[in-house]
C-alpha cells in the first residue's frame, strides 16, 4: 500500500480475502488501512467470520458486505479530509474483479476529492510466492490428483460415457475429502480429444483413439491440476510420433523452469520442440499458468511473457497438440520453482499408456 501510495484498500476478490484473513464465505469485503483491517460480511456469515477470520475486526452489517464497507469508507475518508489532507486520499479497488456497477457504487461512497485507483494486482502479486504452509496444501492436492488417475484408468473402456469416467474420479475425490474439483473435469475421447477444453460429455468412448484426462481437486482451499493422455486400442506410428513430440516438448519446458528464467523462455522451450516436429500449428494455447487458491493465477507461461520465475512459485507445464477431426494430446504437471531449479510435484508416469479393452 505504501508503494502504491494508498490510504485505503478495498479487497473484493474472495480468494484474496481468504488469502489475507482466512475467511472463506461467499460475501465479503476486506477494508485495509495502513494500520488496521476490517472484514465486512452479512448476517449469514456471522458465526463463520468469527471462527475463520484472523487478524481483522469483523463487522456484520444489516445490508450487504459492500454497503457496510461503503459506509466505513465514507467515514474513514471524511475523517482524513477533516484532518486537512483532502485531495490526497487514494483508495485502491480491485477493478479486475468487480463490475462497473460496483466500482461506481464504491466511488459514490467517496468524497469528490478522493481518487479511486486500480489495485487489482496488489494481492495477486503477494500470492505469486507460496509459503511452506501453502506448499504443503498444494502437495496434498496434487497427490490426490495423482491417485485419481488410477480411478480414471480403471473406468475407461470402449462404450463408457466420458461423464462416467469423470463421475468415478469426482466421487473418489469427494470421498477423500476434496471440497470440489478445481474445474469441470475434462475427459475427451477419440475425435473429441482435439478439443483443448473438452469437458466430459455424454459421448461414449470409441474403441480406438486418444483420451485426454485433465482434472484437479480443491483440498484445504488449494487447487491441483494435471493432464494425462492415454490411448485406447492399438497406436499407429503417427499417434506414437505425436505423443513423443508432446512428451519431449513438456520435458524441454520442465528443464527450462528455474529462478531467473522468464515465462516466455519456458513457453518457447516447449514450442520450439513442436516447431521442429512440424506440429507447432496445433499447439494453440499457452504452456502453463500459476496455481494456488485459484486454478488460474499469475504468472502466465505464454509467448513473450516477460515475468521472471522466482523460488516459491507454483506453475503448470502443459503443452499439447490438437489435430481437428483426428485427436489431441496434452501432458500437464504441476511444478514448484525451487532455489536451484524446480520440483515436479505431479508424480504420475508419462510414458504412453495403451489400454486394450
Ligand atoms: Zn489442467
Ligand atoms: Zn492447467
Amino acid at each position: 500500500m505504501v508503494g502504491a501510495r494508498l490510504d485505503l484498500l478495498l479487497i473484493t476478490h474472495l480468494p484474496d480475502v481468504r488469502y489475507l484473513c482466512g475467511f472463506t464465505g461467499s460475501a465479503a469485503v476486506l477494508g485495509v488501512t495502513p494500520n488496521s483491517a476490517t472484514l465486512f460480511t452479512d448476517g449469514r456469515y456471522r458465526e463463520q467470520a468469527r471462527s475463520e477470520a484472523f487478524g481483522v475486526k469483523v463487522v456484520v452489517g444489516k445490508g450487504s458486505a459492500l454497503t457496510g464497507a461503503g459506509a466505513w469508507v465514507g467515514r474513514f475518508t471524511a475523517n482524513i479530509s477533516g484532518q486537512g489532507e483532502a485531495g490526497s486520499i487514494r483508495v485502491g479497488c480491485q477493478f479486475d474483479s468487480v463490475t462497473v456497477a460496483i466500482r461506481d457504487r464504491v466511488r459514490a461512497f467517496l468524497p469528490t476529492s478522493a481518487k479511486l485507483v486500480d489495485a487489482s494486482l496488489l494481492v495477486p502479486g503477494l500470492r505469486l510466492i507460496k509459503d511452506a504452509d501453502e506448499l504443503r496444501c498444494i502437495r496434498k492436492a496434487v497427490k490426490l490428483g495423482d491417485d485419481l488417475l488410477g480411478v480414471a484408468l480403471d473406468a475407461i473402456r470402449a462404450g463408457v460415457r466420458e461423464s462416467e469416467v469423470a463421475a468415478a474420479m469426482e466421487y473418489e475425490a469427494r470421498k477423500r475429502g476434496a471440497e470440489g474439483m478445481s474445474f469441470p473435469s475434462i475427459v475427451a475421447a477419440g475425435a473429441r480429444s482435439a478439443l483443448p477444453h473438452g469437458v466430459a460429455s455424454g459421448a461414449r468412448i470409441p474403441r480406438r483413439g486418444f483420451v485426454v484426462l485433465d482434472f484437479g481437486v480443491i483440498l484445504a482451499g488449494y487447487c491441483s491440476d494435471m493432464t494425462r493422455t492415454v490411448h485406447l486400442g492399438r497406436t499407429t506410428a503417427e499417434s506414437r510420433n505425436w505423443y513423443g513430440a508432446v512428451q519431449a516438448a513438456q520435458q524441454a519446458a520442465l528443464e527450462a523452469v528455474k529462478p531467473g528464467a522468464s515465462c516466455g523462455e519456458v513457453d518457447e522451450a516447449a514450442r520450439s520442440v513442436l516447431r521442429k516436429a512440424k506440429l507447432a500449428e496445433f499447439f494453440t494455447h499457452s504452456t502453463g499458468h500459476g496455481v494456488g487458491l485459484e486454478i488460474h493465477e499469475m504468472p502466465r507461461i505464454g509467448t513473450r511473457q516477460e515475468a521472471v520465475l522466482e523460488p516459491g512459485m507454483v506453475i503448470t507445464i502443459e503443452p499439447g497438440i490438437y489435430v481437428p477431426g483426428r485427436g489431441g494430446i496434452r501432458i500437464e504437471d504441476m511444478v514448484a520453482v525451487t532455489r536451484k531449479g524446480c520440483e515436479i510435484l505431479t508424480r504420475s508416469p508419462k510414458e504412453l499408456i495403451e489400454l486394450s479393452r
